[in-house]
């Protein structure tokens, strides 16, 4: 019986600003997130299963991701916590602001994303990789097996 990964890809436009960065990053701005959530484990074998064959129902898996990523960060600004930016949106009253321990890069959304995506995957199947596209030629990963 074979591993067999799946991904999902998962789409959210995100608004950001990146406290003391000395580049464009710096000004609010947003990006066309492109997240590529992969899965591994083996595929259930139990006859009468409802998902016989699957390693994950793809369905469940958008059941998992939505909330916690797209629903969340969908049309959001992050920022980091007590910035500058940070009081300043408090201040504005402003909608849809998601504050963060960490600087909102891919890097550190990846890292966050990975912990809270792993927490909520049914047993026998783990996270494999994630990739995140802030543009069309940038992106960031997460691999498992560089972090364990
Ligand atoms: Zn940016």
């Amino acid at each position: 019986m074979s591993q067999i990964r799946l991904t999902k890809e998962f789409r959210f436009e995100m608004a950001h600003v990146l406290d003391g960065y000395d580049g464009l990053c710096s000004n609010m701005h947003g990006h066309s997130y492109i997240l590529s959530v992969t899965v591994i484990g083996l595929p259930i074998q139990q006859k009468g299963h409802p998902k016989l064959g699957m390693v994950m129902d793809f369905g469940d898996l958008k059941r998992i991701v939505n909330p916690l990523i797209v629903s969340r960060f969908d049309h959001a600004v992050s920022v980091m916590e007590n910035t500058p930016m940070h009081k300043r949106l408090v201040d504005a009253q402003f909608a849809r602001v998601e504050v963060l321990p960490f600087q909102p890069t891919c890097e550190n959304m990846l890292e966050y994303f990975a912990e809270i995506i792993s927490a909520q995957l049914p047993a026998g199947v783990s996270l494999h990789h994630l990739k995140m596209h802030e543009t069309a030629t940038s992106y960031a990963e997460w691999y498992a097996s560089d972090n364990s």
